[in-house]
């Protein structure tokens, strides 16, 4: 079967690693047609806008992107890429795998986790006072009237709303995910006993959801700071984390610096209906165009594509060849004290897959 991906290499080094990406995919014989669309940066100048309309039409058409970093653009008045993105498509859920590979230095080996984080609500959803603005002035008599406080009037303010609706979506959608992938543990983090509101709706819904409808899965509540210790300290006994979108943000980044840092971070962005994978890494515009930056996150984010296409064949040969190129470390960029380039590190993997060279 040929599968359609939409393919977004993005800005600074993201024709770079997107580019390796795409021929290390191809090497698993995986037939894939791909639609290169640009966005971003690149194309501001001459399309007027940093996302075309063409290439959201085109993941309409194919529900799938690989998609690389986009520069975010500052004082243009466009919303980022990545946020337009999330938002026109609902991809509500980000997930992203942290796995120790043996040959990269780290303090925890063994580590092998997934953190999910709702993406659309919670600090993020972009409710803001400006401090010392009518609004905000407004906003401080209602809560004077609404909540018997009066909050100084030297602060700025943002909203946190958390509803039962989007954290059904996120709760089921993770459950989901570690059935599928043969996880019985969920660790939600949370704030609950102050945020009781908010952090409270978000446990509530999932103890609930948990206990009607996946008897199998184990939720595990923890407080999210207690969560962030045993991340230092024990990270290999969690298996899923499924988090708020603050939360989320910040604990996924942890766990990507327990296992390896951002040359190894992949990522994906899902709603019910549409998937963007992307790194988690940015467009690295120190480096781009010098052809060394590390492809190995864009090409791990490639196999969590290939498993969502339902070729876990291809994603295990795919994720096992990067493996191998980590554990010989031979063929590395400079981020991981290595001397490759780009280029290097994809011949070599595809060398990997086509069955040259190491096993
Ligand atoms: P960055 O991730 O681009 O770079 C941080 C540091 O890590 C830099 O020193 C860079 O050289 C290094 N680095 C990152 N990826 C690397 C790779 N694959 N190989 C080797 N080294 C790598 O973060 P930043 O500098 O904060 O952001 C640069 C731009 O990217 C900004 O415009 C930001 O908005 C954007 N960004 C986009 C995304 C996205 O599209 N999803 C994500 C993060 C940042």
């Amino acid at each position: 079967m040929r599968h359609r991906v939409v393919l977004i290499p993005g800005d600074g080094i993201g024709p770079e690693v997107a580019k390796a990406a795409q021929r290390v995919t191809d090497a698993t014989d995986v037939a894939i047609e791909w639609d290169v669309r640009a966005a971003g940066a690149s194309v501001m100048e001459r399309e007027g806008t940093p996302l075309p309309d063409d290439v959201l039409h085109a993941v309409r058409e194919t529900r799938t992107a690989l998609k690389g970093p986009i520069t975010t653009p500052v004082g243009t008045g466009f919303r980022s890429v990545n946020v337009a993105l999330r938002q026109d498509l609902d991809l509500f859920a980000a997930v992203r795998p942290a796995r120790h590979y043996p040959g990269v230095p780290t303090r925890h080996p063994g580590v092998d986790l997934v953190t999910i984080r709702e993406n659309t609500e919670d600090l993020y959803q972009g409710i803001e006072f400006e401090r010392g603005s009518a609004r905000t002035e407004e906003l401080r008599d209602a809560l004077v009237r609404l909540a018997g406080y009066r909050i100084p009037d030297d602060a700025g303010v943002t909203l946190k709303p958390i509803s039962v609706s989007g954290t059904r979506r996120i709760v089921r959608f993770a459950l989901d995910y570690a059935r599928r992938n043969g996880r019985k543990r969920v660790t939600l983090g949370h704030k609950a006993n102050i945020m009781r509101f908010s952090d409270g709706v978000f446990v509530n819904t999932a103890r609930q959801i948990d206990r009607d409808e996946y008897p199998d899965i184990d939720i595990e509540e923890m407080q999210v700071d207690q969560l962030a210790m045993t991340l230092v300290q024990e990270p290999e006994t969690l298996e899923v984390l499924l988090l708020p979108n603050l939360y989320g943000d910040i604990i996924s980044d942890v766990a990507a610096g327990l296992t390896g840092g951002l040359g190894l971070a992949a990522g994906a962005n899902l709603g019910w209906e549409y998937a963007v994978f992307e790194p988690v890494h940015g467009s690295a515009p120190d480096i781009a165009g010098r052809g060394i930056a590390n492809p190995l996150a864009m090409i791990l984010t490639a196999a969590l594509m290939l498993g969502h296409l339902g070729e876990h064949d291809a994603a295990d040969r795919a994720e096992r060849a990067v493996a191998n190129l980590l554990e010989e470390g031979a063929t590395l960029t400079p981020d991981m004290g290595g001397t490759a380039t780009t280029d290097e590190v994809a011949v070599a993997l595809v060398g990997r897959l086509r069955g040259e060279g190491s096993p």
